[in-house]
């Protein structure tokens, strides 16, 4: 059977091997006679599981030994709150840079913690672009920064981070998590929801650098990072099926040659799609701009909203799922997370080529 032209923004794709893994493994894991949902969250076999997505992560992320890893629920969206909820000081607040809606989220939890501080914005042109770092200010003493390294929705991302030095830097990577290399002890903490690059919904990753995480007895215990740091992410019952799938999706990305690999197939995907809109000679016009263009969320316009409603209209019935932009932007996007085939972009920009040559 024929996979489909998948560019959902997120739940997203994925690889096809990982589906196929968990297929055969599905009501048998490991000879338990059990499906892996089965198991008891506190048995040797799920521990396994659970043990492999958590080390993988390490090993791929290069994740040094004075951060913890933790797997949680509630999606990044919880991250909004607990992240000032663990982490802002009220005596100093905390410094958020808006580059989008994200962004914006993240922001309006925190204001409900503590005082805050906008470091920089570039909300006033449309968000098309991420702010040059000379641009960023925050307070010596504030609590942390924090940023959205990659724009889901206007389809920009961050090429070079802020330098924060003992300012601890907070990042939501939702949409490029293991999508290039980073350097993770540049940050003080870093999540995920998985639905994006790394699984299915359900599972949300923390990596927080140890010394962050305190104890606070005014905290829902859930809303603790010391809690799940405490109990290795077992204190309740883990989210043990998007953990399982995880680590299948991470076992996934050491096959494919790991992050640097990873990170040249995207280039190479974007760059299909990209040149498809750059020689375009304006049918296409791209939102972000060059210098902030996102290597995962590919966000354009056509000319009228005629033609672009036309575009999806026929990419649709050409079988490419997912390319309508966010319903706050309108226009197209193309989401191609790390499992979307080169293949797959290649057919992408052979379209939008054909769709121009026949309506201009
Ligand atoms: C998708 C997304 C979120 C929201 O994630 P949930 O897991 O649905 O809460 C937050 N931030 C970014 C950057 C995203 O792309």
């Amino acid at each position: 059977m024929a996979r489909a032209y998948n560019f959902n923004a997120g739940p997203a794709t994925l690889p096809e091997e990982v589906l196929l893994k968990a297929q055969k493994e599905f009501l048998d894991f490991e000879g338990s006679h059990m499906s892996v949902m089965e198991l008891s969250h506190r048995s040797k076999e799920y521990s396994k599981v659970h043990d492999k997505a958590s080390a993988l992560l390490r090993e791929l992320m290069e994740i040094p030994p004075d951060y913890e890893i933790l797997f949680l629920q509630g999606g990044a969206s919880l991250q909004f709150s607990m992240v000032p909820m663990n982490l802002l000081d009220r005596n100093h607040g905390a410094s958020y840079i808006l580059t989008g809606s994200w962004s914006e989220k993240a922001l309006k939890e925190a204001k409900k913690v503590g005082p805050v501080e906008i470091a920089a914005s570039t909300k006033e042109s449309g968000y098309h672009a991420i702010p040059p770092l000379e641009d960023i200010h925050w307070k010596q003493e504030t609590s942390y920064v924090h940023l959205t390294s990659n724009n889901t929705i206007y389809g920009t991302q961050w090429q070079e981070y802020p330098q924060t030095g003992q300012v601890p830097l907070i990042a939501d990577m939702s949409s490029d998590i293991l999508s290039k290399k980073i350097d993770v002890s540049r940050f003080g903490l870093i999540y995920a929801g998985a639905q994006k690059n790394l699984g299915p919904s359900g599972v949300t990753v923390v990596i927080i650098r140890k010394d962050l995480i305190k104890h606070d007895d005014s905290l829902p215990t859930m809303l603790s990072y010391e809690t799940h740091a405490n109990s290795k992410s077992l204190y309740n019952t883990p989210p043990t099926l998007a953990i399982y799938l995880l680590s299948l999706v991470l076992e996934w990305a050491k096959d494919q040659g790991g992050v640097s690999q990873i990170e040249k197939n995207n280039q190479q995907k974007a760059k299909l799609i990209y040149d498809a809109i750059d020689e375009s000679n304006g049918f296409y016009t791209g939102h972000a701009s060059l210098e902030s263009r996102s290597h995962m969320n590919i966000t354009f316009t056509l000319p009228s909203s005629e033609l672009t409603e036309k575009f999806l209209q026929e990419a649709g019935d050409a079988g490419f799922i997912g390319l309508s932009g966010h319903r706050s932007v309108g226009g197209c996007r193309a989401s191609i997370y790390n499992a979307v085939p080169v293949e797959h972009c290649l057919i992408l920009a052979e379209f939008m080529k054909k769709f121009q040559k026949t309506n201009s």
